[in-house]
This record gives C-alpha cells, structure tokens and sequence, in this order.
C-alpha cells in the first residue's frame, strides 16, 4: 500500500475514531455503549499498541548499533550527540517561553480560584501524601537517573523497556564493532538482515492494524474523555493547543525551511502517518518503529542519522509536553493568585526543561513530571488534580508535537551532513 492511501486511511480512523467517541461519550452511562468501549474499541485500540510496543525495544537496539556502526567514527558521533542534544534543549526552551507567553496574554486561571478547592485537589493531595513526599521524590529521581543510565543487567533493560539504558547499550556496542570492523562482517551482516525483518514487521503492522488500531485507541478516549471537565478548563485547554500550534508550524516550519532546506509542507505530508500514530498512541515510545521507518523511506533521512536522533529523542525531547507544563504553571500560578515573577518563569524554563528530558515517553507523564516544576517555584502540585480529567486528550496533541521534533531535527542534522559531505542538491529529495 501506498504511504499516501496508508496516511489517508489513517487519518480516517481518527477522525472516525474522534467522531463516534465524542457521540458515544454523550451517551457513556448506557450498558451497551460501555460494553463496546470496553470489548471493541479498546481491544482494537490496545492490540495495536501491544503490537508496535511489541517492536520498540528490538527496533531501537538494532537500528541505533547499525546507526553508530555507519557513522564509523567515534569523534563524528560525539559531535552528533552534542549538535543532538543541543538542538532538543534549545528547542524545549523555546517551546516553554512560547506556551508562558501565550498563558500570560490569554490569562486562563485569573478569576477561577474556586476550582483550587475541587475535590480533585484534595484527591491528588491524598493519592501524593500516600505516594510520599514529592520533594523527596523528587530528588531521589534526579540522582537515580543519572546512575540508572548505565544497565546494570542488559536484559533488565530490556524487559523494563528503558529507553535511555538501551540507547547507552547500543551505542557501546557500535562503537565496540567499530572498533573491530575487520572481524566483525558477518555480526554487522546479522544486524542489518535484523534490521530489514523488524522493518518488516512494523510496515506490515502499519498496513494492516493503523487505521483500524487508531480509530479504536482515539474512540475509547473521546468516549472516556472529561468533555464536561472541559467547563472551566476550556481557556487553559485552547491555550495549550495554540501554543502547541505556534511552535509547530513556526519553529519547527523555520527550521526545516531555513535550517534543513525543506519545504515544510511535504515534511508534513511525508510524516504524517507518524503523526497519525503519535496522537492515537500518546506514547513517543510506541510510535518510535513508525516514526523512524517514515523518516528513513520517506523523509529520506540517513539511518545512521535517523535511528541515532529519534530513539533518543523520543526519550529526552519533550517540547509538546514542556508546552503543557509552561500553560498548566502559569495557570495554576493565576488560580492561586500570584504574579509569577521573571525569575520564577526562568526557573520554570530550566526545570521544564530539565523535567522533560526525564519524562518517559508513555501517555500521562508529562503530567507526573508537572509536580517537580511546581514544587521549584512554591506553587502546590496538588493543583494537578485540576486538570488531570482532561490530559488524556492534550497529551494526543503533545505527543505528537513531541514525535514531529525529533524528525525535524534529525533532517536538519542530515542536511548539515549532506552539506559537509557536499551532496546538497536543493529539494532533491523533496518530490517523494
Ligand atoms: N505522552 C507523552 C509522550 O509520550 C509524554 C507526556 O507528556 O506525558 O511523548
């Protein structure tokens, strides 16, 4: 099937998916429409996903070891990873800032501090205090991650699909293959023999399950949606999405344009169906096979590039989720009644910021990691419990803005390698 028709069918599902769930949530106290949200929908919907989580880890194992593998050089790489992880931290304050300003223009919370006394407050408050402490927990995660970058057993990594430990694996180990190029032929030959079976796998799962996988993940979310929680909500919840908008078609629209030398439109076009998945599946990590194998065939991006850029940004770069959280404080901060200060909102930013690249990308932690930047700035996380009713449908819009600055970062690094390797040709690779 053509990737054209596959976007298409696609995009069917969910606006199929996003239609009949809205209908069906109008009517969710009735027997029978539980019963198809339960045994329909979200069967269709989590087989799916069981499916492509079912690809992550090997996907991501075998394309980063082939990845570093065809940089083939240590140095090269070190400086891919800095220019990487520039660009996400870069690109994560700037999606802050924007989300800060527009919460501040639109002022959302001013007016509404009733909604601080909800029951849904003193919920979270009781489910945290139950959790322990949030500060401590907090701290003990920033330590912990940095140690439990390193696996301390390869297939408890694995099994615990964790990203960042897999990452650091793979790579040591192509650089290790490297090292041993002369002896290592037939290892390099299993990996991309390997490479083209998972690939396979996951376009036959694109073929035959997307359309239909994603019409029932988004049918049994608009079905359970809090649309009645919108009520109050409505001005921070359009606050959210416009922010998301600006930063999508601006800063990632200037940086393919300028920076990669692409028109903006057909990266949009091409990476659609990655999208697509990104909004059903709200999990960076779930839509990774898809987001890489669209990037690869029809972004045309290198796949020492691709399978090094993306993995890792579906781990660390989190601009649609640091989006969320700039709204949500600023929201929060004008629901309590405090003028945040310039100092606060820079807080804000390197916290995010920071917060983001320990988000894990699965559906609702970005709303988890929302406590440690409230906490930073004095402001009561239990005023999460606010807004939890209506994540599940932002965290759609945020996980695709999420996957959509992986891929446009990894084109700009393989422009600037075409450059260097003198191979820029102007929309050359613009007609697919
Ligand atoms: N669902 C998001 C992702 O996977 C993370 C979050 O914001 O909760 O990218």
């Amino acid at each position: 099937m053509k990737t054209n028709r596959m976007t298409l069918y696609i995009v069917i599902g969910l606006i199929a998916g996003i239609v009949i769930g809205s209908v069906f949530n109008t009517m969710s106290d009735q027997a029978w429409v539980q019963w198809i949200d339960q045994y329909i929908f979200n069967v269709v919907g989590q087989l799916f996903l069981n499916m492509i989580f079912m690809m992550v880890v090997p996907i991501v194992f075998i394309s980063i070891v082939l990845g570093v593998y065809n940089v083939g050089d240590p140095k090269t790489l070190g400086s891919l990873g800095i220019k990487t992880i520039g660009f996400y931290l870069i690109t994560t304050a700037i999606a802050i800032t924007i989300a800060m300003t527009v919460a501040n223009v639109l002022d959302p919370g001013t007016g509404q501090s009733e909604l601080l006394e909800s029951e849904e407050v003193s919920e979270y408050r009781s489910t945290e205090l139950e959790g322990g402490e949030t500060g401590q927990a907090v701290e003990q995660t920033v330590d912990q991650t940095i140690i439990d970058l390193v696996p301390g057993n390869i297939f408890q990594a694995m099994a615990e699909e964790n990203m960042l430990q897999i990452i650091l694996l793979a790579v040591f180990i192509g650089i290790a293959m490297i090292t041993v190029k002369d002896k290592v032929g037939t290892l390099v030959k299993v990996f991309e023999q390997a490479n083209d079976v998972v690939l396979t796998i996951v376009m036959a799962i694109m073929k035959y399950f997307a359309a239909i996988g994603a019409f029932g993940l988004v049918a049994t979310a608009f079905t359970q949606a809090g649309f009645d929680a919108i009520g109050q909500l409505g001005m921070y919840f359009v606050c959210v999405l416009i922010a998301l908008f600006i930063h999508l078609a601006l800063v990632y629209g200037s940086m393919v344009q300028f920076l990669a030398k692409k028109s903006y439109v057909w990266f949009l076009k091409n990476f659609a169906p990655a999208m697509g998945i990104g909004f059903s599946t709200s999990s960076s990590s779930a839509s990774l096979p898809v987001s890489l194998e669209t990037a690869q065939k029809r972004l045309n991006i290198r796949k020492g590039i691709s399978s090094f850029v993306q993995p890792l940004g579906a781990t660390i770069n989190m601009d649609g989720t640091a989006i969320m959280q700039g709204v949500a404080t600023v929201f929060i901060a004008q629901l309590s009644g405090i003028d945040l200060t310039l100092m606060q909102m820079v807080t804000v930013v390197v916290i995010a910021t920071v917060a983001s690249i320990g988000t894990a990308g699965v559906p609702g932690v970005g709303l988890v990691m929302l406590a440690m930047v409230l906490t930073a700035i004095g402001l009561d996380p239990a005023a999460i419990g606010i807004i939890i009713g209506i994540d599940r449908l932002l965290d759609m819009t945020r996980t695709m803005t999420n996957i959509t600055g992986d891929a446009a970062i990894a084109l700009i690094l393989d422009h600037q390698q075409d450059v260097k390797e003198g191979k820029h040709k102007e929309g050359a690779s613009e007609e697919a």
